[in-house]
């Protein structure tokens, strides 16, 4: 294939080239699931960083300017083009992820058709000014409105599992606010926010509105940090602590979707047939790497060798083969190569302390690209580090446990809250169970799919984050609460004013006997 400038995503923009050959400054994209080279792009640092900032803020006024009605036909306008456009999505996803296509499909293209349209249909009424009924005596016959200003620019910062959904999608609730954003895509996956960031200029967003820039996270990374006006970071909680340390440093709003260890519980009057496709599907979807991926399995006693024999016969009918198409197989290559560090070691780590790998568990040391076939795990307890760290990669640890106390007990043994399941048929037990689990959202019969739940707040508890991604939440954190009262009709001389003479001091103390002396003692 010949030199081609293939993408640039604004004037000022990073480069793409699909090439074999390099400009200075520029990094391979690598297809995981043959470990070859298939695009190079730009290495841009603090200069560029500090350009985007200067330009983003130039034109958010205008942006803002559109009104909510404005900015919605361009995110409509994206809908569309994702799904008249969604074969050429899932082929640039697959080509920098290894993932399978269906996973694709499923988790990115369905994903941003429904987040375009979301955040269009809803902005406005999330963030439309707010005519506030107060209480306060002081304020009676006053106007009091709080709105809901954009901040101005937002940095988005985003890992490598999933390019659109955890990266680009968080962008379309910011520009929806009235925001300009900068997105750093991950350093391995930098093709899809560069094909969207394209997409969106012809759907009509205005230049400079939303910038990709692609480099190093510890270069250009904490140069967008100290740029913006607020952070929007989804990775690993260890970069997730330095980026909130930053953010409280320089005083701007953060909000840190993290890492996770999501539980899965099996109790005895389970339907075990679909607790046994629900553990496997959620562990390996993704090639088990989702931060609410099943990363640990608690079977109560009773059933437990049942639901193992189910979940094992079911992974070795799994395929592990290259992402070539549709269909071509259901778990993918891992994305990077780091990955396949890390899975072998929690699965080596186990097996020398006494696991059993009942699926799959040695890897192809000669194959392309980086590999590990899907792994089930028994005699696992939380000595190990497949129980206890995020593996991020297609294991499935099992263990046995002797009844649901423990296991609530065992799932909460963890640094992370991010997602839990709960599988029982008698559905107040698990409402009850899912209430006592520390984790930002929990299923009952069910797992992973709650995060289509765009009305809903999704985000982590204790380390696995802080504020949340969806719901009301999910676009307010793009804006700055401003309250304005209104004062109309008023007295010259309100009676709290100066001068203190005694009499305001005893009618104030009646206003507050009158409004508040109805409190009980007990
Ligand atoms: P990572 O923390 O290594 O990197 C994430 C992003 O941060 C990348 O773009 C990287 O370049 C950038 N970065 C790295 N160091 C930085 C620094 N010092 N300053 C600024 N930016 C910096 O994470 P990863 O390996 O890309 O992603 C995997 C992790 O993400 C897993 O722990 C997973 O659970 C988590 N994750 C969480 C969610 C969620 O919604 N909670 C979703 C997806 C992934």
């Amino acid at each position: 294939m010949s030199t081609q400038e293939q993408a640039s995503a604004g004037a000022e923009g990073p480069a793409t080239t699909i090439a074999t050959a390099p400009k200075a400054e520029q990094k391979p994209v690598i297809d995981p699931a043959t470990g070859e080279t298939i695009a190079w792009v730009d290495e841009l640092g603090a200069e560029a960083a500090a350009r985007a900032a200067a330009r983003g803020r130039a034109v958010q006024p205008a942006w803002e300017a559109l009104g909510f009605e404005g900015r919605a036909r361009v995110m409509r306008r994206a809908q569309k083009w994702v799904t008249e456009h969604s074969d050429e999505l899932v082929a640039t996803i697959v080509s920098e992820t290894g993932k399978a296509w269906e996973d694709a499909q499923m988790a990115e293209v369905m994903y941003a058709a429904a987040a375009f349209g979301h955040w269009a249909d809803h902005a406005e009424g999330l963030l439309a000014d707010e005519k506030i009924k107060v209480s306060s005596p002081l304020l009676k016959g006053k106007k009091v409105i709080t709105r809901h200003a954009p901040v101005g620019l937002v940095g988005v910062i985003a890992p490598w599992n999933y390019p659109f959904t955890n990266g680009f999608g968080d962008c379309i609730p910011a520009l929806m606010a009235g925001n300009s954003v900068l997105l750093k895509p991950a350093e391995k996956t930098p093709l899809t926010s560069l094909l969207m960031a394209r997409a969106l200029k012809e759907c009509g967003l205005p230049d400079g509105v939303m910038q990709v820039l692609t480099g190093r996270g510890s270069v250009l990374g904490e140069a967008i940090l100290d740029v913006v006006d607020m952070i929007m970071f989804t990775g690993s909680t260890a970069v997730g602590r330095r980026i909130g340390a930053r953010a409280g440093e320089r005083l701007i709003p953060c909000s840190l979707e993290l890492g996770g260890k999501d539980a899965f519980i099996v109790c005895a009057d389970a339907d075990l047939e679909r607790a046994a496709n629900h553990a496997l599907f959620y562990g390996m979807f993704n090639t088990g790497q989702t931060c609410i991926s099943v990363e640990r399995v608690y079977v109560e006693a009773p059933v437990y060798d049942e639901f193992v024999a189910k979940v094992a016969k079911k992974a070795k009918a799994l395929r592990n083969e290259r992402p070539t198409g549709p269909g071509a197989t259901e778990v993918g290559a891992l994305t990077i190569e780091s990955q396949v560090a890390t899975v072998t070691e929690h699965v080596e780590d186990a097996r020398r302390k006494g696991a059993t790998i009942v699926a799959g568990g040695d890897p192809d040391p000669n194959r392309k690209g980086w590999w590990y076939p899907p792994t089930v795990l028994t005699d696992v307890d939380h000595s190990m580090e497949c129980m206890t760290e995020e593996t991020f990669g297609p294991t499935l640890p099992i263990m046995k446990v002797a009844d649901t106390e423990e296991a609530i007990r065992l799932a909460n043994d963890s640094p992370y809250g991010l997602m839990a399941s709960v599988f029982t048929k008698d559905i107040a037990k698990g409402e009850q169970i899912a209430r006592r689990i520390e984790a930002g959202s929990v299923h009952v019969n069910d797992a992973l799919i709650g995060y289509t739940a765009l009305e809903a707040p999704m985000g982590g508890w204790k380390d696995s984050g802080l504020g949340a991604r969806h719901g009301a939440a999910g676009i307010r954190k793009y804006a700055r609460a401003q309250t304005i009262v209104i004062s109309k009709y008023h007295l010259k001389k309100e009676p709290q004013v100066y001068p203190y003479n005694g009499r305001s001091f005893r009618l104030l103390g009646r206003v507050a006997r009158f409004f508040y002396g109805r409190g009980t003692r007990d």
